[in-house]
């Protein structure tokens, strides 16, 4: 049992990993390629070229490397917060009066909030690298748009960001903090894509979604030389990058002999969690440890829970390559009364193998006990958590109940993915009670599902 545990375990800029671990490479069945939407054969590298950099492109595709060396300069970036504390959430525990140890790593030590700064870096680098001129990208509830935009000012790159229309409106200080490192803003759907104004046309007046702006932006960067696109979630490279999350945790705990029972991450697109887990799953999938895993979505969103294992497109436009995911379909848009984050239709092919195999559960959650959860957190441990990253604190603490009930002195960790400094708009609904919940029914889910493109091959497993 682990003993004289500080409240913040910190590690040395040294022990900023050197490496990202490539889970893929441990994976007995890998993940499902993507394909081309029109022929459906694999992608190679030369066919994500126009879209990807390149470096990035090999990074999506490579099953095998194990460990791929992190370049100095994104390492010297890193350090200036990194590596993250891993906390030990004594007032929690003791609120709880559970006899669970609770620990979570907190990923919001630095201006854009949240982990998305940890893939933004990477992939501002190997994009200047590369020579180009600047980068494309969408954000939803703009932590990612955010981190994009530090990492395009650091590195001297231009950066068009395409912000889901909603959030455009709701959150104008997220706005002005890209806008304050150089970036280019454009509430999505817009009229200055072709794709945007066909999704105007068909659905007037919409607040828009992920998937819409994903098509936006890869339009442009189809459309401009020089350009590219980059993603902050959903993509193996991301979760490559995010991979750095899990290895600081285990420097960290094996550190003080702590060994995690459960593992908790809420999952959007699946980067934090899929790299919070990363290699602790390399363990269990190697035979070397066992852990159980939880990720947590919420219930107006249900890729993992209520989704469709199957290849979609990763965008509403349908002009990205198919991903082989859990999906709601790529014309699913949640409930505009949900305000918690996480509104993507799909999750990572990482992540969504590893669930076809059993290798970790799904839980969802109604927003208005995400944000009970949130409340109880902040007033214990003393952190304003992001809506998304309170679907794990929600996870956590249902555990930590259990434990109670069954005295079991588990150790249970978990991903404080952000902070919610620029979620007041629903931390305001939340407390003036009209926070609602819209649990979606099967027909409106039959709806998304009929979106699923339907070729030979592509039943639902
Ligand atoms: C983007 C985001 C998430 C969800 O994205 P994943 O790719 O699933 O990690 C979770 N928490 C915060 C704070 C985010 O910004």
């Amino acid at each position: 049992m682990s003993k004289n545990i500080p409240y913040r375990i910190y590690l040395t800029e040294d022990e900023v990993p050197k490496y990202y671990y490539n889970l893929r490479a441990d994976m007995p069945t890998k993940p499902a390629p993507l394909l081309n939407p029109g022929t459906h054969e694999p992608l190679k590298v030369e066919d994500l070229e126009p879209i990807f950099c390149t470096e990035l492109a090999k990074q999506e595709l490579d099953n095998d490397t194990r460990l791929i060396e992190i370049p100095d300069e994104v390492r010297e970036y890193y350090k200036t917060y990194r590596p993250a504390p891993l906390m030990r959430a004594y007032a929690l525990e003791k609120a709880l009066d559970t006899p669970a140890e609770i620990y979570y790593k907190f990923e919001g030590n630095n201006t854009s909030g949240s982990h998305k700064l940890n893939s933004a870096i990477a992939q501002a680098y190997y994009a200047k690298q590369q020579g180009l001129k600047g980068v494309t990208t969408e954000t939803g509830a703009g932590q990612w748009g955010t981190a994009l935009s530090m990492a395009c000012a650091h590195f001297g790159l231009d950066c068009r960001v395409y912000m889901v229309k909603v959030s455009y409106e709701q959150k104008a200080y997220r706005r002005e903090v890209m806008r304050t490192y150089g970036a280019n803003v454009t509430p999505s759907p817009s009229d200055t894509t072709e794709v945007g104004r066909q999704i105007l046309k068909e659905h007037p007046g919409t607040g828009g979604s992920l998937g819409c702006a994903i098509s936006e932006a890869v339009e442009v960067a189809t459309h401009n030389p020089g350009y590219r696109y980059v993603l902050g979630s959903v993509l193996n490279q991301v979760l490559l990058h995010q991979s750095i999350i899990g290895l600081e945790c285990k420097t960290a705990m094996d550190k003080y002999d702590i060994k995690p029972d459960i593992i908790i991450g809420c999952c959007g697109g699946g980067s934090n969690f899929g790299g919070l887990i990363a290699p602790f799953m390399g363990e269990k999938l190697t035979g070397k440890a066992d852990y159980q895993f939880i990720g947590v979505e919420p219930k107006s969103c249900p890729s993992f829970t209520r989704g469709e294992y199957r290849y979609d497109f990763c965008d509403t436009g349908r002009v990205t390559p198919l991903a082989k995911m859990y999906t709601l379909g790529n014309g699913f848009i949640p409930s505009a009364n949900h305000a918690g984050g996480l509104r993507y239709h799909g999750d990572s092919s990482i992540l969504s193998e590893l669930y076809h195999e059993g290798m970790f559960d799904a839980v969802a959650y109604e927003q208005t006990e995400v944000f009970k959860a949130a409340e109880f957190f902040a007033r214990t441990e003393g952190l304003l958590p992001a809506p998304e990253s309170s679907h794990a604190i929600k996870g956590a603490i249902d555990q930590a109940l259990k434990c109670k009930e069954t005295g079991e002195k588990k150790v249970i960790l978990f991903g404080l993915t952000g902070t919610g400094y620029f979620d007041m708009t629903a931390y305001q609904q939340y407390n003036d009670g009209t926070m609602t919940d819209t649990i979606p029914t099967d027909a409106d889910l039959q709806k998304g599902f009929d979106y699923i493109p339907d070729f030979p091959g592509n039943e639902a497993e």
